[in-house]
Parts: structure tokens; C-alpha cells; sequence
């Protein structure tokens, strides 16, 4: 098979690594690894599979992700991070033997209200001040009462909560969650689990009965500043294309749709074969470098729908044909994040169904 121009290569190698790291920052934690939106554009069954020997538990937004997993044969457990809003889900929770996030008193509510064979684990989750999903802190004994009381529930239950400004360490929000969280369930016995990716790495005081790492894992940094480096993980996913055509173009002439960019002086140009149909985002602005071997080439123009140009001026022995990095392993994704105006979590995520696949297992020599 020829392989497509445009593709991701995925280290399952690298994958493993941050696991490990994850495991290092939070020795005491068990790992629920987050894989929602098809492992942050990772492809889920891959990751699950690669995963699924290596963590405590997998976490997905929705029921749908999680029965796709069951039926690619993922075994062990699984959170919905979502939670239900029907009996027929709860029924399916069941079935597909899932665990689940409690976040509403109308939950409660239809767990009161349902008959089933067996119980599910619950996972009760308290806002503590992100104010999307969540029962008040002042709902909560109230609610805990009520559900110890469904034959439905299996007891105990684990009790959870999700910060809102985690990667930014001068933030006194998340202090102030930890505490919200610790004086509401003090007095209660059960698990619980709080820290995502950012708060694994800068809230040591966060790291209990279980982590929830998503974006750590996938080898990018969660933090407001810096680099994955920097905290020693490793890459995933590697963006790759190729150059289809080089040509000069001369002095006051523009390149690409709305004619943005314009020559200053004679210009070695190159196509390369990706647009934000792949998921390259076409808000990056000039000068976002791409790799071509080891040296950086601007992107000049307007990102069209299959197709970018880039400047060669200064990368002399560039051919037809060779590969390109957008993000990865030697371009952090990070980097083009900030030259895009957006997260790393997006562009991970935006990585669309034609771009190919690729997996490899090892890690590339250093
Ligand atoms: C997505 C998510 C996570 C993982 O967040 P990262 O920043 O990727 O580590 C953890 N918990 C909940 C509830 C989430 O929705």
C-alpha cells in the first residue's frame, strides 16, 4: 500500500512512557486515563488497546465511546464521564458492565426510580467551583444519603471532582476547590479522585485514591506555559506530509487565497499536502515553522482546505517528495498551538478521517 501523503504516526512506545510518568508524579494514585474524542484524535481503539494493560481504569465523555470500546473487546473498567440522562443508558451501563459519573439530583432521581439485576459503580461528582457538572457541595450529604439507600448503587461509591484553572500555578482557584472538596466529603467513607493532567503535575496535594491524566498521556504538556519536554514525556502523535511541488516565485508576487502573503525578494516555495481538511489548523499565522528533515520552514499564505505553502529560502536541498512534520516528535505541538491562536487539546482533536494512521512501537533513537 502507498502510504498517504498526510498522516499521523502514533509511538505506542511514547505512550507507555508517559503512563510511566503519570505513575511517578502520582505513586499512590491508581490511573484512570482519560481516552474521550477518540483519545484527543489518537484513534480510541489503539489507545485503549495499548492502554488498557497498563492503567487502573479508561475514562470517555459518552456511553456511544464506551460501547465502542466493549466492542472492539476492551476489557476492565470504564468511566462515563458524562454520566446518563435516560433509564434505557442506565440499563446499558449495566449491560456493558460501565462505571458512571452521578452529577445531578435528576440522576439521582432515575436511579431511585429504576429496577435492575445488579449494581453500578458510581462515581459522585461534586462542583466545587467549575460550575458545569456537579452537585452542590451543599447537596451533596443529602444525595449520598439518597443513593446509599438505591439497590442499584454499589457501595461505596468513589467521590470526584474536575478543576477549572489547574495549569495556571499561580491560581489560588484550585487550592480553594481542594478545599470545598476535602470539607464536603470528609466525614465519608469512599475513594476519591480529583486531579487531571495539570493538577497531577503542579497540585501534589491533589493526588488521591485516583488520577484522571488525559492530555499527559498523550505526551503534551497541560500547562498554561512550557514544553512536554520539560517534564520529561514524550510525543504520541507525529503529524506527518509530503512536498508536491516546488517553485520560484518572484519578488511582489502573492501566494495563496486572499493573496495574504507577497514576496519580498525572489522565493524558493514549497506545496505541502495538508490543509485544515486534515486538521491543520488555517488560523496559524505566517511563520509557523514545519520541519523538513531537521530544519524549519516557515508557512507563508493563507492554510487552504488540502494544501500549505511554506518558505525554502532557507532550507537549500529540499526535493520533491520530502516529508514534513506539523507537530510531534522535534516540533511540539505546543508550539504550533500558540502560533494558531488555540490549545494543543484542539489540534489533537481536529485530526479528521482521512489522515492515515501509522503505528509504531519503539522510540526513535535519540
Ligand atoms: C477531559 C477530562 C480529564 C482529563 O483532562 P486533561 O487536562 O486532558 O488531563 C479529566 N477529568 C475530566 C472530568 C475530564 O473531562
Amino acid at each position: 500500500m502507498i502510504p498517504a501523503a498526510a498522516h499521523i504516526e502514533l509511538n505506542m512506545a511514547a505512550l507507555r512512557h508517559n503512563v510511566c510518568r503519570a505513575r511517578e508524579y502520582a505513586p499512590g494514585s491508581k490511573v484512570m486515563a482519560v481516552i474521550k474524542a477518540n483519545a484527543y484524535g489518537h484513534c480510541l481503539i489503539r489507545i485503549a488497546q495499548n492502554l488498557s494493560a497498563e492503567v487502573d481504569a479508561l475514562a470517555v465523555a459518552r456511553l456511544d465511546e464506551a460501547i465502542r470500546l466493549r466492542k472492539a473487546g476492551i476489557q476492565g473498567r470504564i468511566l462515563i464521564l458524562q454520566g446518563f440522562s435516560q433509564i434505557d443508558e442506565i440499563e446499558a451501563l449495566l449491560h456493558y458492565q460501565l462505571d458512571v459519573v452521578v452529577h445531578s439530583e435528576a440522576q439521582v432521581q432515575l436511579l431511585e426510580s429504576v429496577a435492575l439485576a445488579d449494581s453500578i459503580t458510581i462515581f459522585l461528582k461534586i462542583d466545587t467551583g467549575m460550575n458545569r457538572l456537579g452537585i452542590r457541595p451543599e447537596q451533596f450529604s443529602e444525595l449520598l444519603s439518597r443513593l446509599q439507600l438505591c439497590q442499584c448503587v454499589r457501595q461505596p461509591m468513589v467521590f470526584m471532582t474536575h478543576f477549572a484553572n489547574a495549569d495556571d500555578v499561580q491560581d489560588v482557584k484550585t487550592v480553594q476547590q481542594l478545599t470545598v472538596f476535602t470539607k464536603a466529603t470528609k466525614n465519608y467513607a469512599g475513594e476519591k479522585c480529583m486531579a487531571n493532567s495539570a493538577a497531577i503535575i503542579a497540585w501534589p496535594d491533589t493526588r488521591l485514591d485516583w488520577v484522571r491524566p488525559g492530555l499527559m498521556l498523550y505526551g503534551v504538556s497541560p500547562m498554561l506555559k512550557g514544553f512536554a519536554k520539560q517534564l520529561g514525556l514524550l510525543p504520541v502523535m507525529s503529524l506527518y506530509s509530503r512536498i508536491i511541488a516546488i517553485k520560484q516565485v518572484k519578488k511582489g508576487e502573492t501566494v495563496g487565497y486572499g493573496a495574504t502573503w507577497k514576496a519580498d525578494k525572489n522565493t524558493c516555495l514549497g506545496v505541502v499536502s495538508i490543509g485544515y481538511g486534515d486538521g491543520y489548523p488555517r488560523h496559524a499565522k505566517q511563520g509557523t515553522p514545519v520541519l523538513i528533515g531537521n530544519k524549519r520552514a516557515p508557512l507563508i499564505g493563507r492554510v487552504s482546505m488540502d494544501m500549505l505553502t511554506v518558505d525554502l529560502n532557507a532550507c537549500s536541498g529540499v526535493q520533491l517528495g520530502d516529508q514534513v512534520l506539523l507537530w510531534g516528535d522535534g516540533l511540539p505541538v505546543e508550539e504550533i498551538a500558540t502560533c494558531a491562536g488555540t490549545i494543543p487539546y484542539t489540534l489533537l482533536c481536529g485530526i479528521t478521517q482521512r489522515v492515515q494512521v501509522l503505528v509504531k512501537e519503539h522510540l526513535s533513537e535519540a
